[in-house]
Parts: C-alpha cells; structure tokens; sequence
C-alpha cells in the first residue's frame, strides 16, 4: 500500500445537499509541512471542505488524497489525520494529563508519560498537568485540545474555527502560539477561520472561499497587493476602487484615464485587458496613498499617481490617521486613505492631492461587480 503522507490533495471535490451545493468542484493542494487557511465568510463552504478532508463528510464527487494514499473511503478513524474544533471537547473529569493521554492509552500504550510530558511541554502546560479543564482559561484549554489532537502523531492536523470562542487579545496571543507549535512539529495544518487577520498572520498559503469555490490563493502579501478579484480584495482589507479607461501601453505601464487625469499601472499588476477603451478598475489600499494639501501641490515628487479631492471626515486611531475623501470633480466616489503623519490642515472641507506608487496598486477587470 501506498504511504500516506502530510501532502494533502483534493482533486474535483464537491459537496451537495439536495439541490444545494456547498461546494463547488474544486482542486486543492496543501505541500506538506505547510500551514494553509481557508479563509471565507460564513456558509462560504470552508467547513464542509475540512470536513471532507477528515473524513467527517463524504464528497458527492472528487478524491482526497493524503501524499500517494486515496482515502476518500477510509472512515475518519483511518486517516492519519486530527481535527480540533471550536468547542474544547475536553473530558471535564479527566485532569489535562490525562486528557492530553487519553489517545495514547485507547491504542493500549503504557508507558505514556515522556511522551504525555514533551506534549505538554510544547503547549507550554507542563506545570498544569494536574488541573481540570473547568481551573484553566479559554486559551489554556484549547491548546490542551491541539496537544490531545498531536499526540498520536497525525500526518495532518484541521483546524475548524479553534479560536472563535476566544476574546480578541487572547485570539491574538494563541494565533502566535499556534503558529509556533506548527512550526515546531512540522506537519500540515489546515485551518478555518472568518477573520482575515487571523489567516494573514498565521498561513503560508491562504485560500479566500466565496460561495462554495476557491476564489483565489496564495501566500498572504500576494493576496493582499495583487488580489484578483474585487471580493478577495474587499475581504482582505479596505480597497478602493477607482473606475478607469485604458488610454495606451507604455513600456511596462498602462497608462489609465480616470476623470481628469491620467494615472499609471505596471502591466505586471492589471488583471484586465490592456486594449485602448478597456474598461479597468483600478483598486489602491488606503495605506498606501499620502494625503498633501491642496497648498503644497507642488511637492508632491514626480512619477506618482495623483487625483484631487475633498476630505469628508477623518480620524485619528493611534498609529496613523484614516481619511474620508469625496472626489466632487470626477466620479463623486469615496476614497478611503490613511496618512502617518498629522497633518492639522487635513480637516473637512480641505481640498487635498492624493499621490501613491504605481507599483502599489492592482487593476481588475471592471466586468465584475464591486462586491
Ligand atoms: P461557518 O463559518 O458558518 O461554519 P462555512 O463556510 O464553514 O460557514 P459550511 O458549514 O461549510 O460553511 O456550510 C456551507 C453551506 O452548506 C451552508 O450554506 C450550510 O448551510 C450548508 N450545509 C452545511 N451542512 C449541511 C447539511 N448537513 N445539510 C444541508 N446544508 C448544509
């Protein structure tokens, strides 16, 4: 028989109930060793996906493949994989030692000890061992729960949801100290989650699921600043949008018309056609525009984008400043940008410059709705 390993493959995996389809056909690969998120909305379908994969859910069609293994038949207890969900499940009478052993002496190991304690030690609870789950906090007991799910060694550990029932600061703290234990142990990880922070700072890789299909994935940064679609865009941050024509190519660039002026796009980053007249949607995140007032126009160094506008309201949030802009002279939409600097000047009413990189923007086919 062929080895199954932490290389998790779904190759045209779907799932439906009645006429309802959760899941769409889809392909999906997971490199050993990585830490891959499913990052969607809720009944996007990341759930049932994961579900399948643990052999919790059988596919209406598709295979899932562990390295070389097909275990699309295997029941879950066959596979060499572990979920963790939301909820603790912690057994409330058992002490966490014992919790944490429970599986090693279901398979009828003795001596458990080393390896209940090396457990422990990697969650960091070796001085709770003794306790029961009810004397421990939120993150505490979960990640009792992770080291209950490692401890017979899976080749892939699922992640439905671990952290939700956690509070922001403590949902931080475990999204580190998760991230640490896979590096540690070095298997696979799946995980689900809504919040998009919690995918960017943990994953390698990270699908972005809407309506039942893989929408786009790949490495957070790339998602972030080169999203191809204006809902993994919008999922993943604030973006703004600004409705452009392509006027020509220019070397590199696309040179784009947008109301008044004409603003630059590296071919590398349009995802678009690049014909004259093609309709583009050119998308900058709020970070990445600087605010200059009207009055110092003229410092604005060359070889940036720049559009006018109006600040409607702003706030200041500690690290930087978030502006409301209306564009009264073009198309009247809101921008959203955010500037470090103070500027006092930078109030309502003030008739500003907005200047960015070319080489922080995207473009998107403007065929799509703004979602
Ligand atoms: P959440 O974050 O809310 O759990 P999700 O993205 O994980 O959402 P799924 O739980 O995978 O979503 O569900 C996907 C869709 O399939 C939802 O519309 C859900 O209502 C539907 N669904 C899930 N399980 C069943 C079932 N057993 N019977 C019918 N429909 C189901």
């Amino acid at each position: 028989m062929t080895e199954a390993s932490g290389d998790v493959r779904l190759t045209g995996i779907s799932k439906t109930y009645g006429s309802f389809t959760a899941v769409h056909p889809l392909d999906l690969t997971v490199p050993q060793g990585s830490f891959y998120a499913l990052l969607g909305a809720s009944g996007c379908g990341k759930t049932t996906t994961l579900r399948m994969i643990a052999g919790l859910e059988e596919p209406s069609s598709g295979t899932v493949c562990l390295g070389e293994q097909d275990v699309t038949a295997l029941p879950p207890y066959k596979r060499p994989v572990n979920t963790v969900f939301q909820s603790y499940a912690l057994f409330p009478h058992l002490d966490i030692f014992e919790n944490v052993a429970f599986g090693l002496r279901r398979r009828g190991i003795k001596s458990v000890k080393k390896q209940v304690g090396d457990m422990l030690d990697l969650v960091q609870l070796g001085e709770q061992a003794r306790k029961k789950p009810h004397q421990l906090s939120g993150g505490q007991q979960q990640r009792v729960a992770v080291a209950r799910a490692l401890i017979n060694h899976p080749k892939v550990l699922l992640l439905d949801e671990p952290l939700g029932a956690l509070d922001l600061k403590l949902r931080r703290q475990m999204q580190l100290e998760l991230k640490r234990i896979q590096t540690e142990v070095g298997i696979t990880f799946v995980h689900v989650t809504h919040d998009q922070e919690e995918a960017m700072t943990m994953a390698d890789t990270v699908a972005v699921m809407n309506g039942g299909r893989v929408e786009q994935q790949g490495a957070p940064a790339e998602l972030y600043e080169n999203p191809r679609t204006t809902f993994v865009a919008n999922f993943l941050g604030t973006s703004n949008f600004i409705a452009a024509e392509v006027d020509s190519v220019s070397g590199d660039d696309v040179v784009l018309r947008a109301g008044d002026g004409k603003l630059l796009l590296p071919k590398a980053r349009c995802g678009a056609a690049t014909s004259p007249g093609g309709k583009v949607l050119l998308g900058v995140r709020p970070e990445k525009i600087t605010l200059t007032h009207a009055d110092d126009a003229g410092t604005v160094p060359d070889g940036r984008n720049r559009i006018t506008g109006r600040v409607v309201a702003s706030s200041f949030i500690g690290v930087s400043t978030q502006y409301v802009i209306e564009r009264p002279l073009c198309d009247a939409f809101e921008v959203y940008a955010q500037n470090i600097e103070r500027d006092t000047r930078l109030t309502p009413g003030a008739d500003v410059v907005l200047h960015w990189n070319p080489a922080h923007t995207f473009g998107l086919d403007a065929g799509q709705d703004v979602q």
